[in-house]
């Protein structure tokens, strides 16, 4: 079953249409790689479904329900979690005070700042380490494990391996996998890297300049097929634009 319905949705930046009338659904407990190419509008799409961005037409629906009109805290308690680019951590408190400011804003349920450290031990001996004082990896595990505080349906996250060592990005990848192998997590999961994104996730969804222009099962994609969407080299027949 859905548990994410984006229906046509067109999200524009003034003047400039960064979301085109795109339509995509996500199964609950599934994996979801939002790939494309700098500027293809991925980062605009998770923000509306997150709702730090009004679109201009088109719906969200969350759980059957129309969520296009709430705003970002109140999905937040619904069970939608955003993990920004840029991480946005409150660099003056510790890892364990950027975790706990998330506590109780979104739903109840499993996660606590010792659920957190045992799924990304790299934060264990840092708890009292001011966020501003943290390498990339470690900063990026917590801006995960904020979001995971709030108990969320939905994870949205946005490139999370962007600017990282490989060993932090391997280390980080370790702890989502685990993640999202439970098929507990529902995730949408912005990856510039396709190998990682085709290994990781149940399903591909690719951008070009804002439109959706191909869609369907990792393991029924093959690479060129994905990169020749990516590049806009060959329209794909999945989807029709
Ligand atoms: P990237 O991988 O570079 O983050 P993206 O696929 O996430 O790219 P978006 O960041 O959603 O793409 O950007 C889509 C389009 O919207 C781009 O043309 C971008 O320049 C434009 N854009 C994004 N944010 C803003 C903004 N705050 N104001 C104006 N235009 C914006």
């Amino acid at each position: 079953m859905s548990l994410l319905e984006i229906e046509t949705l067109e999200v524009r930046h003034g003047a400039l249409t960064a979301v085109r009338g795109v339509s995509l659904s996500v199964d609950e407990g599934s994996v979801l790689a939002l790939v494309g190419a700098n500027g293809a509008g991925k980062t605009t799409l998770l923000r509306a479904v997150a709702g730090a961005h009004r679109p201009q037409s088109g719906r969200v629906r969350f759980d059957g329900a129309d969520v296009t009109g709430l705003p970002a805290h109140r999905r937040v308690k619904l069970g939608i979690a955003l993990v920004p680019e840029g991480r946005r951590l409150f660099p003056g408190l510790t890892v364990e005070e950027n975790l706990q400011a998330a506590a109780g804003k979104g739903r109840s349920g499993p996660w606590t700042v010792a659920a957190v450290l045992e799924a990304f031990p790299i934060l264990q001996p840092l708890v009292r380490r001011r966020a501003s004082s943290l390498s990339g990896g470690e900063q990026q595990a917590t801006a995960i494990g904020r979001a995971l505080m709030a108990n969320p349906r939905l994870l949205l996250l946005d490139e999370v391996s962007l600017g990282l060592a490989p060993q932090a990005v391997d280390a980080m990848y370790r702890s989502l996998d685990a993640l999202m192998a439970s098929g507990n997590s529902t995730v949408i999961l912005v990856e510039q890297d396709l190998r990682r994104a085709m290994a990781v996730s149940g399903r591909i969804a690719c951008m070009l300049e804002g439109r959706l222009i191909l869609e369907g099962a990792s393991n029924a994609l093959s690479r060129d097929e994905i990169t020749n969407a990516y590049f806009g080299l060959r329209r794909a027949p999945e989807v029709a634009s």
